[in-house]
């Protein structure tokens, strides 16, 4: 049995305005809607755990979606903290070796068979895997003063997408182990890799985009105007 953690317990400071990014609009729905809709469509998936912000109003208060069962729970002040929370809470049915897949709430153009992907491999892989896309751009390191400090190759650079997938209390371990440090992981498999541990690369699309600023949220809307419902 596999669940998906979803973060949503953030406010979205980077986007601006009071509407916290995950209800935003996108064809006329709130986003969090479209990123659940499409992680529930996929049979590999066996329910949601969305983390929410314990001020947050505006949740619908799904029980169910797609015929899968959705939970939720108040997130922390981190996204490792809001992940931990979800892992925390799942049903106990969900035990400590079975993979839990986590991904971001603002990530709402999810292709299936990018999931299907990361599944079939991660699930073979002993430490688990990640969603990521090449890097394309030639990309530069700065220095305090703002010049360029060098320019890593890009053969090697990936862009680190959601879903993430890993077992239940490897997660556990990493992400506590990272929050009692004080280590601000940005994403799941940072946390994993603390540990020494090597989760395995799985490409996915460049348009499974994460919402950050008004930009992003008229790009995911075309990208999803144009997914197929079973894409
Ligand atoms: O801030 P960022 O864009 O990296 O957030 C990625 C995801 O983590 C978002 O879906 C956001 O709602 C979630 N998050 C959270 N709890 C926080 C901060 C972010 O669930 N405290």
């Amino acid at each position: 049995m596999t669940w998906v953690v979803v973060p949503a317990a953030g406010r979205g400071a980077r986007f601006g305005g009071d509407l916290p990014k995950q209800y935003l609009p996108i064809l006329a729905r709130p986003l969090l809607a479209h990123t659940l809709e499409r992680l529930a469509r996929h049979a590999g998936v066996s329910g949601l755990m969305v983390a929410r912000a314990a001020d947050d109003t505006r949740y619908p208060g799904w029980r169910e979606i797609g015929g899968k069962p959705v939970l939720d729970c108040i997130g922390g002040a981190s996204r490792a903290e809001s992940v931990l929370a979800g892992l925390k809470a799942l049903p106990a049915a969900v035990r400590d070796k079975d993979w839990v897949l986590v991904h971001d709430a603002a990530r709402p153009c999810l292709r299936q068979a990018d999931l299907g992907r990361l599944l079939d491999h991660g699930c073979a892989h002993p430490v688990g895997a990640v969603l990521a896309a090449p890097v394309r751009d030639t990309l530069k390191q700065a220095d305090d003063a703002g010049e360029i400090a060098g320019t890593p190759p890009r053969e090697r650079l990936w862009r680190a997408l959601t879903p993430q997938l890993f077992r239940r209390a490897t997660l556990r371990r990493a992400l506590e182990a990272a929050i009692a440090a004080g280590d601000a992981v940005t994403d799941e498999s940072m946390a994993i890799e603390r540990l020494g541990l090597r989760p395995m690369l799985v490409e996915g699309a460049d348009d499974n985009l994460k919402v950050t600023t008004p930009a992003d949220l008229a790009l995911a809307e075309f990208v999803l105007a144009r997914l197929g419902r079973d894409e």
